[in-house]
């Protein structure tokens, strides 16, 4: 008898913890070293907060009725890639040939389903690409022109290559063309990838980035964030993480799935997790860049190495909170 009651009790428990589990959104927009006061005046600190804010509203609308973390984090990237300030979408950083290739990827944590695109030039949104894939692909990654035709079949829209190009992109490609600069480098890094990261109020999280890459790349170069474990990782027994910055190091160390896996193996926060692997491990090695993310106890977390990174955050019931450059400059807003 006893028993019967302590399993009622439980199921009720469980019941009642589900239901009051509050849902919570993170975003980045990008994390720079040119991020610093001195580069932006006040109308375009304020065009930062205000896309900030406008992609976080259509989360928390659409968390409000009911919808999971994996639609979510694709209706709040989706925000983010039709804003020219990001680069991702429209106004993403153009290829040597002064084109854009665009890279995403999506992950939910629940069932540990991933897709993601690279290189793809028509789809208007692709997060809407990598989750056709991860929906209704048995691939995880899909590629170039057969990417955006699946995508396509699958009811992205595509948009004429030009709609991508705005005059700042081309003018600076042109630029690093005559002037012959080393094109590998990262000075050549002009930071804006989009990325969001959802826990819904059933508890599950998403994650999933958006890109154009880094400035003037060549020969079909990849970065990490249409690489599952790398720039996007979901996992709802450890954590969601979205990163941006120099992809090749984050390739390297496998970011995205080293702050989970350190939270799963060796019980970190996310935030202890999220703050090693970008000031121990990447800055160590001379690498930028910085992360997103929400960890299984529902704690949201940030941490990047560059002077600013664009992000923001609102959890269900508070009020939205954006920032630009690191807290010390910036102070609380
Ligand atoms: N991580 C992206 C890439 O390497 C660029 C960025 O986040 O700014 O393609």
């Amino acid at each position: 008898m006893k028993k019967h009651f302590l399993v009622l009790f439980l199921f009720c428990f469980t019941i009642s913890n589900a239901q009051e589990s509050k849902y919570a959104i993170i975003i980045h927009g990008g994390a720079g070293n040119g991020l610093v006061p001195g580069n932006y005046n006040e109308v375009q600190t304020a065009a930062f907060h205000h896309a900030l804010n406008a992609a976080l509203a259509r989360g928390d609308s659409a968390l409000a009725a009911g919808a999971d973390a994996l639609d979510v984090v694709s209706l709040v990237i989706q925000v983010l890639e039709n804003d020219s300030l990001f680069n991702a979408g429209k106004g993403a950083v153009l290829t040597y040939e002064a084109k854009a290739s665009l890279d995403a990827s999506i992950m939910d944590g629940a069932s540990l389903e991933a897709g993601a695109v690279a290189g793809v030039s028509c789809i208007k949104n692709p997060i809407t690409a990598a989750l056709s894939v991860l929906r209704h692909s048995p691939h995880v990654i899909l590629s170039g022109a057969g990417a955006d035709r699946y995508a396509q079949e699958k009811g992205s829209i595509c948009v004429d290559p030009s709609y991508f190009i705005i005059p700042s992109k081309l003018k600076t490609i042109k630029r690093i063309r005559k002037e012959q600069e080393a094109l590998d480098s990262a000075q050549n890094h002009k930071m804006g990838t989009v990325g969001c990261v959802v826990r819904d109020r059933e508890g599950n999280i998403a994650a999933g980035t958006s890109t154009g890459g880094m400035m003037a790349k060549r020969y079909g170069r990849i970065g990490d964030s249409p690489i599952v474990g790398a720039g996007t990782y979901a996992n709802n027994s450890s954590a969601g993480i979205s990163c941006t910055g120099h992809g090749e190091y984050f390739i390297r160390n496998v970011i995205a799935f080293q702050v989970a896996n350190r939270v799963d193996l060796i019980e970190e926060s996310g935030q202890e997790a999220a703050d090693y692997m970008i000031h121990d491990v990447l800055s160590s090695q001379k690498a930028f860049g910085g992360l997103i993310g929400i960890d299984r106890n529902g704690e949201l977390f940030y941490s990047f190495n560059t002077t600013g990174m664009l992000r923001g955050f609102k959890r269900e019931g508070e009020k939205a909170q954006t920032y630009i450059f690191s807290l010390e400059i910036e102070g609380d807003n």
